[in-house]
């Protein structure tokens, strides 16, 4: 189809590398399809005991008592992980907000929280106290201990008992996906092994798991393997590109418990909320999100196909067992990366005329420069790529609603940036 190249204006040159590329990943798109199809049927399921119908998409206002939407969505939340409840609101402004609500709830002064993928995701940093704010969890007397992740972005597990076996943890911090850092994403399996290897020697510690980024990646989730609470947002990967604002999230129902009272308030925690006419969106969401989640691997592991072959260092590999929809591509050229990233949102349907320079974002230790030419703001489910300006000029791509839409917007980027264009 070298016309629709033609019609988007895309390079004879990258049309010809972008159809080799493809023709060689149809087997890593077909593992892409076996997941989702998994993960559909998971899905349907939970729609089917939900007895999902009209009457959930109907939308409340006020104190939002008894919405029976709301209801059913964390219903079907808590099948789909396999949960004993959750908390799905849109009240949560975003996944740092659920991830903080979590933090907030398990902690008490005194406890001790323990980070076992090395620094969490930037936004935290504040929230734990990392960064001074007056009311990080530090503030509160809450103390932190960070493991780093070895050389080979393996869990430290050994160091992770031995800390375990001469300290009282009160809750252990995972993060799935790579975030802002140059290491991999964690698989489930991997996921699986620390767990276990944590329980042997401390079976009341709370296991949490940022798992922003990771939902539908692969057929299981991290609380089919034994983490008690996760936490994500709708804006990302579960929300299917059709939430608004939102986020989640999921685990025992005891710990749920705790997590409503602190993001309403004590006494009036999961009872209230209203949604807004945000229901079907969420449900409409989290149905599409499959598909919209294959498609985001089919991108991540095009752009990584495109650029290897370009002779760019790119995490991970294109045939790597992904852990997350996240594709890293080292530019070591600021120039480079600023045309790559300006080329994406040039060619995004939404803001396509704007120009993203970098700047000053909040919660951000570097300066970050953004393409998001998204229908929803910032949702990065949708195509978006981001970097912090720093060396080595990495980054970070991720979404795509339709893996057209991706695919054309690469191969588009990478003219921008090579000046064929
Ligand atoms: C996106 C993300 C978050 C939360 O970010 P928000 O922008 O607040 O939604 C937290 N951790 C990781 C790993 C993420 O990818």
């Amino acid at each position: 189809m070298k016309q629709a190249y033609e019609l988007f204006g895309i390079s004879e040159k990258i049309a010809n590398i972008s159809d080799s590329v493809e023709d060689n990943l149809k087997e890593k798109f077909n593992e892409y399809d076996d997941v989702a199809l998994y993960n559909q049927a998971k899905v349907l399921n939970a729609f089917k005991e939900a007895n999902i119908s009209q009457m959930h998409f109907g939308k409340t206002t006020g104190y939002g008592y008894g919405d029976v939407g709301r209801e059913a969505i964390e219903k079907i939340y808590s099948h789909v992980f396999n949960t004993e409840d959750s908390l799905v609101r849109v009240q949560f402004v975003n996944g740092t907000h659920a991830i903080a609500t979590t933090l907030r709830a398990m902690l008490m002064p005194g406890d001790t929280m323990l980070a076992i993928t090395g620094r969490p995701y930037d936004t935290l940093c504040e929230v734990i106290g990392i960064n001074d704010n007056p009311k990080s969890l530090k503030s509160y007397g809450i103390k932190y201990h960070e493991i780093d992740l070895l050389e080979n972005d393996d869990i430290d597990i050994k160091s992770v008992v031995e800390y375990l076996k001469e300290n009282k943890v009160k809750m252990i911090h995972i993060q799935r996906s790579r975030g802002y850092a140059l290491r991999k994403a964690f698989r489930i399996s991997e996921l699986k092994a620390a767990i276990d290897e944590i329980r042997k020697v401390d079976k009341s510690v709370i296991i949490m798991v940022d798992n922003c980024y990771g939902e539908f990646v692969e057929t299981k989730e991290p609380t089919d393997v034994g983490a008690d609470i996760i936490c994500g947002s709708l804006i990302k990967n579960i929300g299917g590109g059709l939430c608004e604002t939102g986020g989640y999230i999921t685990g025992r129902k005891d710990l749920i418990e705790l997590c409503a009272q602190i993001l309403t308030c004590p006494g009036i925690g999961k009872e209230c909320g209203a949604t807004m006419g945000q229901n079907r969106n969420i449900l409409q969401g989290i149905f599409m999100a499959p598909e919209v989640t294959k498609n985001a691997l089919k991108a991540a592991t095009f752009a990584a196909g495109l650029f290897k072959y370009l002779g760019y260092d790119i995490f991970p590999d294109t045939w790597a067992d992904r852990a997350d929809i996240v594709q890293s591509i080292k530019f070591g050229d600021k120039d480079k990366l600023i045309k790559f990233i300006q080329g994406i949102q040039a060619a995004s349907p939404v803001d396509s005329k704007a120009v993203p320079y970098p700047w000053d974002m909040p919660g951000y230790d570097s300066q970050v420069i953004m393409a998001a030419g998204t229908f929803i703001e910032g949702a990065s489910i949708e195509l978006s790529a981001d970097s912090p300006i720093r060396e080595p000029y990495v980054a970070y791509m991720q979404g795509g609603l339709t893996y057209e839409s991706a695919k054309l917007a690469i191969c588009s980027a990478v003219d921008n940036m090579l000046g064929d264009k």
